[in-house]
């Protein structure tokens, strides 16, 4: 089960390699913006994919078109979710508490509403329940908290990238033990709130961003009500200007043993290629090399957050 597929096409197809991640039941897009579904052809490289599935949300259409084709050629149906259904794998249950109230014409260019028409789901596993939140905003946390459903989770995939726009009382009632923040670096939104997320860890919550941290972890035993351990392995990006000790001829420091094994089969394919005079085609972004978080996307320029 994949959410959201980030900007790019690189850096999910290159996180699923280190994953070992060959195929997958369902990709979820929790909304259409192009920071959750820019990545989704990259997503689906070389995968397997039972289906891609979108909320009642449909805007904008362009993004829709976009991932439409997408499913199209990787061979996998575009089936939409709706509020109240379950989906029940093996080990794993799914429920879409949301969106509760969305509307029944949605302005693309009004990022919030867009935002607040994401899904909502809450993954049960015999050792560990989620709260995945994609965007939403103050009316559609309100909406969540009105409606009764249960929202306790012990991880929180925090809404919005972490935005100011969070309110105390959906973090009182998801009561979560670790809260995780998807955000790029240096993003020009401001994400993540510093006050929400000082207060979270005041609390004794393991709060964890992917801009400082890069790859974060939970990590289970098993024991329902055990201890979590939220781990992270660091940004694979370069840091600027980061002096220190050089790595072996052919190895790039940090990078995973899978990606250096598609990395030089492709030089050595460009070498062939060059070699006979043959043109070489662009290589397609990878992990390290992607303009992230600003960068190229297949889709038209980025618009909400
Ligand atoms: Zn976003």
């Amino acid at each position: 089960m994949l959410i959201d597929a980030g900007p790019d096409d690189g850096p999910v197809d290159a996180c699923l390699d280190r994953l070992g991640v060959q195929g997958i039941a369902m990709v979820v897009l929790s909304h259409l913006h192009a920071d959750h579904v820019g990545g989704l052809a990259g997503a689906m490289r070389d995968r397997a994919v039972g289906a891609v599935a979108v909320g009642p949300v449909r805007e904008p259409t362009w993004a829709l078109q976009a991932v439409a084709r997408s499913a199209a050629e990787a061979g996998a149906p575009l089936v939409g979710l709706a509020t109240g259904r379950r989906l029940l794998w093996p080990a794993l249950t799914l429920d879409v508490l949301g969106p509760q109230r969305p509307a029944g014409h949605v302005d693309p260019d009004d990022g919030t509403a867009v935002n607040d028409g994401s899904l909502v789901l809450r993954a049960v596993t015999p050792a560990v329940t989620a709260l995945l939140t994609g965007d939403v905003e103050l009316a559609a946390q309100a909406d969540l908290l009105i409606s009764g459903a249960d929202l306790r989770a012990d991880v929180l995939k925090m809404p919005h990238h972490g935005s100011r726009y969070t309110s105390r009382g959906f973090l009182n009632a998801v009561q979560a033990r670790a809260v995780l923040v998807s955000v790029g670096a240096g993003n020009r939104y401001r994400h993540p709130d510093p006050g929400l997320l000082g207060a979270l860890e005041r609390s004794g919550v393991a709060v964890r961003r992917t801009d400082t941290g890069g790859d974060v972890a939970v990590a289970v035993d098993g024991r329902p009500g055990s201890e979590l351990e939220v781990v992270t392995r660091g940004s694979p990006l370069p840091a600027p200007g980061r002096r220190g000790v050089r790595a072996p001829a052919g190895v790039r420091a940090g990078e995973p043993a899978s990606v250096r094994r598609k990395r030089t089969a492709r030089m050595s394919r460009v070498r062939r290629l060059r070699s006979r005079g043959r043109p070489v085609p662009r290589a397609r972004p990878c992990w390290w090399r992607a303009p992230w978080p600003t960068g190229r996307s297949g889709l038209p320029p980025r618009r909400g957050s």
